[in-house]
This record gives C-alpha cells, sequence and structure tokens, in this order.
C-alpha cells in the first residue's frame, strides 16, 4: 500500500466511524460560507433556493457515488459546486479534480480558482482559520489545504486529466467539454476514471444542455432523473398532493410524461393572456410581461412570481426514472423557470418576453431552449415523450383480483377473499394534432411496429379514421390480447365503419361496440368473487400458504405494484396486530425511505434516506388494513369518511423498534361496510356477482397430503357469514347478530364479512369505482 492509500485509507475510517455531524451539508453552509465575488456578495443564503438543499446534502451521502445537475441558467449550479467542495474541504479532507471548459484561454482554469474559490475560502471564517500558512499551496491551479487537495484542469488537456485517483471529481459545464482527447474517449469520461475503485469517491457532472448525445443529457438519463415538484399554492397548501413540475409547454418537453409505474406527471404549463396578441398578429408585450404565470393543473389556478419562493420552499426532489444505478446516481433537472426571482430577467414575464423575442430566429430558440428550459433541442427526434404503447396497453387493465385476509390467532389463523374488480378507467382524450392523435408519432419508433401494424389495420387507410382512433385508445389497446380492438379487427368494423359507428353512437360509442360484442360493458366498482374461506394449515406454513394464494390468484396482475391489492387486517383503533405488519412488511422486496419529521396528512417517501432518523419502508409490501371508527358528526366536525393512508412500526416492542415502517391503510369500517351493503343488495348500479367456478376453501385433502378441489366449505357458509353483521345507528358501528367474542363469534363467524368490507375498501383505494376523467377547460 503507497502512503497516499493509507492516508486516504484513514480519511476512509474517520469518515465512516466519526459521529455524524448534527447540521447538513446545506445548513453548514448557510452558517459558514460567505462569497466575495463581483456578482456574488455576502453569505451563502438558500431563500428561493431551496431547491440546492439535496444537491448539496449529496455531498455527505456515502451512497451516493454520483450527481448529475442540468440545469438552466441563473439557478446557480457553480454556487452549489463551491459550497459543495468547501464542505468537503473542511469534512472530508478530499483528493480532488475540478475540470472546466477551456473556452476562457489557457488562464481559464487558473482564473476561475483565483476570482471564485479563493476569494470564498478567505471570506467565510470556517476555511480562512484553516488557511495555509505556506501561502503557495493555494492559487493558481491548485488549494492544498486542511489535508485536501483540489486541483485544477482544463478540459482540453489530456495531460492534465489523468493522474492519482481522485475521491472528489468536479467537471463544470461539460457540454462544453471537447468530446475527444486525440484518439481518447472523451474528456468527462477520462475524468471520471480518475475515481475508479476510490471507496466512497463522488463525482459531480453539471452542464447547461445541448444536444441529447453531449454528456450532460446522456448522463442526465442514466441517474434517477429527479425532478422538482412544486406544491400549488392556491390548492397545495393543504394537500401536499396537489404538486406538479413546470414546463414551458408540450412542444418545449422531451422529457419523459410519466413515472415508472405509467401514471403522469402532473405538469404546469406557462400561459399569458390570449388578449395580448395584437389584431395584426404580434404581440403587446407589456401584457405578456403582467399575465405570464404558470397554470396549476389541478385547479387551474395562476402560480405567479410571488408565490415562486414558498412553492420553492416546499418543494420536493422526486424521481422520475427507475434504473440499475439510479439509487447511486442522483440526476436534478431544473428549468429556468425554477430560479429565484432576483431580477426581471428571472420572472414568468422576463422568460415569456426571452420567449417570443428567440423565436424570431432559430439559433435563439435553441439558446433559449438550453440555456432556459435546461432542455434539448430535439424535440423530434428523442422519443423522450414515450407513452409505453409496446411494454401497457394505453388504457387501464379491465380486471384486478385483491386479495384480502383477516388474521387471528388461533386455528384457522386466516380468512379470506379473492374478489376481481373492473378497474376500468375512460382516460383523458388525447390531444389531436395534424388530424391524428398525438401519441401517433411514437408508434414510429421501432419497438411499436406491432402496436402500428395494428393502429394501421383499426384507420384501414381512412385518414378521418385517426380521431375515432383517439377515441377508441381511451379504453382499448393495441396490444394483441386486447378484446375491444380484436373484436373490431375480426368482425371488420374499421376505417369508414368506425367512423359510421362513431357518429351514429357519439358518446355511447363506447357501449355500442360492447354491445355488438354482445357484452355489458364493464363498469369500474364491478366485481366478482373469485376464492373464500380459510386456510386450514399449520401455523409454521401459514405466511407460505397466503403466498401461494396471491400466485395462484394473480393478485394485482396488471396494476403497477401487484403486492399492494393484497390487504390484511391487522386491527381495529388502537389494537395491533404486529405479526400481520412484520409480514406484510417482508412481503417487499424493494424499500425507501419515510421522514417522520415530515408532518402532512399523507405518509411523504424518499427514495434516499435524508437524514438519520429516517425509517426504512418497503414500497412494493402488502398493505396493513386497519379498521377505525366512524365518528358521529359533532357540531361542524367533519365525519370520518376518508380512508386514510399511515405508516406502522412492524417491529414495535422489539429490538428493533423504530427502524422501520410498513404502509397501512386506515378503513371507517361501519361506513364501508354501509357500502358494501349498498352495493351487494344491488341498491347501485355495479354488478356484485360470485364467478360459476368460485373456489371455496379449506381444500379436502388427499390421502397423499395433495389438496382436491374440493371443499366442505359451502356457498351456504359464506352467505351466513356475510349476513351476520348489521349497523348500529345508535352506535355507528358494525355489530354482529348475536353476541362479539368467545363462543359465540365461532358458532356465527363473520370474518368473510369483514373480508367483504375490505374488498370495497382497497378497491376504493386504487380508485377502481368508474370516475370517468372530465376534460380540462
Ligand atoms: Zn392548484
Amino acid at each position: 500500500m503507497r502512503p497516499t492509500d493509507l492516508n486516504r485509507a484513514r480519511d476512509l475510517l474517520l469518515w465512516f466511524t466519526a459521529p455524524p455531524p448534527s447540521e447538513t451539508v446545506a445548513e453548514w453552509c448557510v452558517g459558514q460560507v460567505v462569497f466575495d465575488e463581483p456578482e456574488v456578495k455576502g453569505p451563502f443564503d438558500l431563500t428561493g433556493r431551496a431547491y440546492m438543499v439535496q444537491p448539496l446534502n449529496d455531498n455527505a451521502d456515502p451512497a451516493v457515488s454520483k450527481v448529475t445537475m442540468v440545469w438552466g441558467t441563473g439557478l446557480g449550479k457553480t454556487i452549489c459546486f463551491i459550497s459543495g467542495a468547501l464542505w468537503k474541504i473542511v469534512h472530508r479532507q478530499p483528493r480532488g479534480l475540478w475540470v472546466m471548459p477551456s473556452t476562457m484561454g489557457a488562464n481559464g482554469t487558473a482564473n476561475f480558482a483565483n476570482s471564485r474559490m479563493i476569494p470564498a475560502i478567505k471570506a467565510s471564517p470556517a476555511l480562512l482559520e484553516k488557511f495555509p500558512k505556506d501561502r503557495h499551496k493555494v492559487g493558481g491551479t491548485k488549494i492544498h489545504m486542511n489535508g485536501a487537495v483540489i486541483d485544477f484542469a482544463g478540459a482540453n488537456s489530456a495531460g492534465q486529466l489523468s493522474g492519482n485517483r481522485c475521491s472528489d471529481v468536479r467537471c463544470d459545464e461539460v457540454d462544453k467539454f471537447p468530446p475527444n482527447l486525440k484518439d481518447e474517449a472523451g474528456s468527462v469520461h477520462q475524468a471520471e476514471t480518475r475515481a475508479d475503485g476510490v471507496i466512497g469517491a463522488q463525482i459531480f457532472i453539471s452542464s447547461t444542455p445541448s444536444i441529447e448525445t453531449k454528456a450532460s443529457w446522456t448522463s442526465l438519463m442514466k441517474s434517477n432523473l429527479m425532478r422538482r415538484f412544486i406544491p400549488c399554492p392556491r390548492c397545495g397548501r393543504s394537500d401536499p398532493s396537489k404538486n406538479f413540475v413546470m414546463i414551458w409547454n408540450d412542444q418545449f418537453c422531451v422529457l419523459p410524461a410519466k413515472f415508472p409505474d405509467g401514471r403522469l406527471i402532473p405538469v404546469a404549463k406557462i400561459k399569458w393572456d390570449d388578449t395580448a396578441r395584437r389584431r395584426d398578429g404580434s404581440w403587446d408585450m407589456d401584457h405578456v410581461v403582467r399575465s405570464a404565470r404558470a397554470i396549476c393543473p389541478h385547479c387551474g389556478g395562476d402560480v405567479v412570481d410571488s408565490d415562486m419562493e414558498w412553492c420553492d420552499a416546499n418543494g420536493l426532489w422526486i424521481p422520475t426514472r427507475a434504473g440499475s444505478d439510479a439509487n447511486k446516481h442522483q440526476g436534478y433537472h431544473l428549468p429556468a423557470m425554477y430560479a429565484p426571482r432576483r431580477d426581471f430577467k428571472s420572472s414568468f414575464g422576463g422568460l415569456a418576453k426571452n420567449f417570443l423575442e428567440a423565436k424570431s430566429s432559430t439559433d435563439g430558440m435553441r439558446g433559449f431552449i438550453n440555456s432556459k428550459l435546461a432542455e434539448v433541442d430535439s424535440a423530434q427526434e428523442f422519443g423522450g415523450n414515450q407513452i409505453e404503447i409496446s411494454s401497457t396497453p394505453i388504457s387501464q387493465p379491465d380486471w384486478v383480483p385483491l386479495l384480502t385476509a383477516d388474521f387471528h390467532k388461533n386455528h384457522p389463523y386466516i380468512w379470506f377473499v379473492v374478489r376481481k374488480w373492473c378497474a376500468f378507467k375512460l382516460l383523458p382524450p388525447f390531444p389531436i394534432a395534424d388530424g391524428k392523435p398525438d401519441f401517433v408519432k411514437l408508434l414510429d419508433a421501432p419497438e411499436n411496429a406491432p402496436a402500428k401494424a395494428r393502429a394501421e389495420l383499426l384507420v384501414a387507410g381512412c385518414a378521418d379514421a385517426w380521431p375515432v382512433f383517439g377515441e377508441l385508445m381511451r379504453f382499448a389497446s393495441l396490444k394483441e390480447n386486447d378484446p375491444v380492438t380484436s373484436f373490431l379487427l375480426a368482425q371488420k368494423i374499421t376505417g369508414g365503419k368506425l367512423i359510421a359507428l362513431s357518429v351514429e353512437k357519439g358518446a355511447d360509442f363506447r357501449a355500442a361496440i360492447h354491445a355488438e360484442m354482445g357484452l355489458r360493458m364493464p363498469k369500474g366498482g364491478d366485481s366478482e368473487l373469485l376464492a373464500a374461506g380459510n386456510l386450514d394449515t399449520s401455523e409454521q406454513r401459514l405466511w407460505d400458504d397466503v403466498a401461494d394464494l396471491v400466485k395462484q390468484f394473480e393478485i394485482g396482475k396488471g396494476m403497477p405494484i401487484p403486492h399492494r391489492c393484497v390487504g390484511i387486517d391487522c386491527g381495529y383503533a388502537e389494537k395491533f396486530n404486529r405479526e400481520v405488519l412484520r409480514r406484510c412488511f417482508e412481503a417487499g422486496t424493494e424499500f425507501n425511505f419515510y421522514d417522520p419529521t415530515i408532518t402532512t396528512p399523507l405518509p411523504v417517501f424518499f427514495p434516499q434516506p435524508r437524514h438519520n432518523f429516517c425509517l426504512v419502508n418497503p414500497s412494493n409490501s402488502w398493505y396493513a388494513i386497519r379498521g377505525v371508527p366512524v365518528m358521529k358528526p359533532m357540531g361542524k366536525s367533519k365525519i370520518n369518511h376518508e380512508i386514510g393512508l399511515t405508516v406502522s412500526d412492524p417491529f414495535y416492542g422489539s429490538a428493533e423498534a423504530g427502524t422501520r415502517v410498513v404502509e397501512t391503510i386506515e378503513v371507517p369500517t361501519g361506513l364501508f361496510w354501509l357500502r358494501k351493503e349498498d352495493i351487494r343488495q344491488g341498491r347501485t348500479k355495479h354488478a356484485y356477482s360470485i364467478n360459476p367456478n368460485v373456489s371455496w376453501f379449506p381444500k379436502i385433502g388427499r390421502p397423499d397430503g395433495t389438496a382436491s378441489d374440493e371443499s366442505n366449505f359451502r356457498f351456504e357458509d359464506y352467505e351466513r357469514q356475510v349476513n351476520e353483521q348489521r349497523y348500529d345507528e345508535d352506535k355507528g358501528m358494525v355489530v354482529p347478530k348475536h353476541s362479539r367474542g368467545g363462543k359465540s363469534s365461532r358458532t356465527h363467524p363473520y370474518h368473510l364479512d369483514d373480508c367483504e368490507t375490505y374488498q370495497v375498501a382497497l378497491a376504493t383505494h386504487h380508485e377502481f369505482f368508474q370516475q370517468e376523467t372530465k376534460p380540462k377547460e
């Protein structure tokens, strides 16, 4: 081992064994970093720049090996870099390499160190006190102080980029780096290799983007691609789920429109008054500037410059991309709309003016897209807006089986119901561009070739059929096994015939197709019983048998997280069955982190722990279900009628308590029992049926130990259980007709009735009950 390696090993040991600092990197920077540049003077300030907190804190996170920041101008990328590097000089003693473009001439890198980095060191007391006595160690292209070594290098210099291994590599404005250094790999890659094999090394990449083949965009697309979600200042103050990312408009956003699980990313677009356009087609610029704002996609409300400080302070970075290395590679995308409002240029009005002026020239537009929107200029070629035509149907899956179970401490331990629900949701209409639904252009991607072929068969060369095809795709898909499109193709109801059907039936188009197919149109909230009964099994095999049921009945098939379609009763009110919580926890295989210091009505989860108090949460566990009482309305107080989502500690009372949580659905049982009864008694329009081949449990065992298909449990037994409870108006709760508990509950059990109530609750939680999505005004 070389001495430098020994030193490094010692530093790492100190790093990993040191008590966790009481301040985060961001907090330390606010208290300690002072800038002294012509344009940035004074203490580091996060006002209007809370978006910097997480990228700064990444400097102290050993789980983060790479950070990519693709930000527009005016957002402070370099300030973020300098602050993080100063924190590291004091706390980590890195061996660092700082690479920048060589556009400032041969002395550019030295100029950067001398004009930005070193003045900040001298102005920040925590660094000044560590300033070396030998002043030659700081200046030019190096900073050697407090055990830290940072060398500055130009991106064009292969010689400067090769050398010792580094624990901290920062590449600033990488899209201005030369793509190749002679025949060697690109300079970013070459700088990155300096960190190869160095334990705890971190690489930071930043740039305003240019084109998608350049370093910053390719790096961002390999990261977890976090975007900045801010709550709506109008409708999001009490409901943080009313949040969104800001984009300029659809045309200038090439980032994916959906989360990896298929949910649409809510976007707020920039708008100004239509009346700002004069009769001759030109813009009244004062009017544009005055009225420019973002529009909330949830309430349609205006988001204006004076809202932005609050929005920023309450924003969150949320990953929009899943990937193999996504956990360790943090990507931050941020357009200029998020910048602190420090001058006219950073306001919505200033950006709108800049946009309209840029529109008059192609080059200007490219500049606006790159430097303000932090996007690449290749909306057509880059298939970022994919709606995953090849991988998932455009419309929702039709039928999804849910499993709900009731656990007991005595044999038979588990009673359960499997019921499949019609999960149908009519999608909002697709925007039409050039006479075709906007997603049609995505069919040209090679992976969508089968879908494209099917689409062309449906349209049958009839150009006017494209909008009808768009209507069809709100409830059918292009998958080969989709019943609706298969039927239409088989019956040759395509092209002109499809148009005729649509014209004749209008709003009843979907029902008409189902009528042609000889089917009642399934309705969201329809359901059918597939299996019910109990598991006649030993305590040891119990949970394996539950897992087998989940497999056998394909619980959650077609849903983004199938395990979320399993709900197990873990108690009522304050009582918890920890074993159920633990089993639900153990069903999870992927994890995120719950921050108990954030008190919002719904728990918030993060891909990385934000601090030492964050708790591990499985993001694909089964749900624990807990019944809660329905409070009677008192004066103006509300009835508790909503399903709640909360977290519970599966290890409460054990040595592992306080380290993990599991998501728990809270169900006001009285209300959902009544809702279930309304559906069961046919008082709603929903179908509530029993499959002709319904499977009763337990199965009768054969002598050889295997199970037959027969059961002694019968429909009558099921029926008796679901008729065993009634709603007590006075108590506001569901009570058994015979007395509760003990012998009585064994002779007059009602476990399956509880399971059926939880079925309705779980289906409601998944929004399976029909909600026609109204098009936004
Ligand atoms: Zn809103």
